[in-house]
């Protein structure tokens, strides 16, 4: 059987580590060709483009820190120009930071919103320029734009609350040119931004109905399947995937 997405050319932002890093190995695993984006870990991200081409598939790490505008534009551009055309954007470079609401620094407000969402909205606009018909934007949203467990995370949670509003409507101007957007919602997934040992994790686990964190290749399946032209009819969905966290 052919691989579901052989011939296509997909862009990760933020695919050096965590979700990304799986992401970007499950696309090229599927058949497609695989640009990523980085910002501090060039070895962590030459080691996916290692993983990737020892695989058999093809891939290219490209430095472009989401917050800045030019340099999200140059990510779609060289992907276009070294891979050849772009079908499929995973907007899932994001950033944390808690901490109560009287605490939370103008600085840190600038930029969880310039790479959560800025960063979201420019690479999407630049991508769309590239695609036709059966085309994929599929962002990495999180469950804590619907339900917060715990204190600090407001800031973080209108993000991404962002995030599911911006897929609803860009699900609506783009389906007339066949392109589908939907958004993952991931609850506690074992990555650098949110391990899974300490107490803050102990806490967490007793309200994950499953009892554990989720993997990164877990949420890859389904970044997989929306990629795929079996999901042509899923668009301006908001998909939740957590273990029953928020069950
Ligand atoms: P990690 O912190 O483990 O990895 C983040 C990745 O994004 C790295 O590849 C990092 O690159 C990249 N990145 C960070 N900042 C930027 C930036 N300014 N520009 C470009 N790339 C950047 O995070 P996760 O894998 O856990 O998270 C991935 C996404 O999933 C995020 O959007 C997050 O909000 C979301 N999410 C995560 C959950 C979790 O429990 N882990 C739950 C719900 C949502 P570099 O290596 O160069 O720093």
């Amino acid at each position: 059987m052919g691989k579901t997405l052989a011939g296509k050319v997909a862009l990760v932002t933020g695919g050096s580590r965590g979700l990304g890093a799986a992401i970007a190995k499950r696309l090229a695993h599927d058949g497609a060709a695989v640009a990523l984006t980085y910002t501090s870990s060039p070895q962590k991200a030459d080691e996916v483009v290692l993983a990737i081409e020892a695989a058999g598939g093809k891939a290219l790490a490209i430095r472009a820190d989401s917050a800045d505008v030019e340099a999200v534009k140059h990510a779609v551009a060289e992907t276009v120009n070294t891979l050849g055309r772009l079908d499929i954007l995973v907007n899932n470079a994001g950033v944390l930071a808690v901490a109560l609401i009287d605490q939370f620094s103008m600085d840190e407000f600038d930029r969880l919103v310039a790479v959560n969402i800025k960063g979201v909205f420019v690479a999407t606009q630049e991508a769309i320029r590239h695609m036709g018909e059966g085309g994929r934007i599929i962002m990495i949203g999180s469950v804590s734009s619907d339900s917060t467990a715990f204190a600090g995370t407001s800031v973080y949670a209108l993000t991404k609350g962002a995030i599911a509003s911006f897929t609803r409507g860009l699900a609506r101007d783009l389906a007339p040119r066949g392109i589908t957007v939907n958004n993952i919602q991931p609850g506690p997934i074992e990555t650098d931004m949110n391990p899974a040992e300490g107490n803050f994790a102990d806490g967490l686990k007793k309200i994950i109905a499953l009892g554990r964190y989720g993997q990164s290749d877990e949420v890859a399946g389904l970044v997989s399947y929306l990629a795929s032209p079996e999901a042509a009819f899923v668009t301006g969905a908001n998909l939740k995937i957590d273990g029953g966290f928020t069950a």
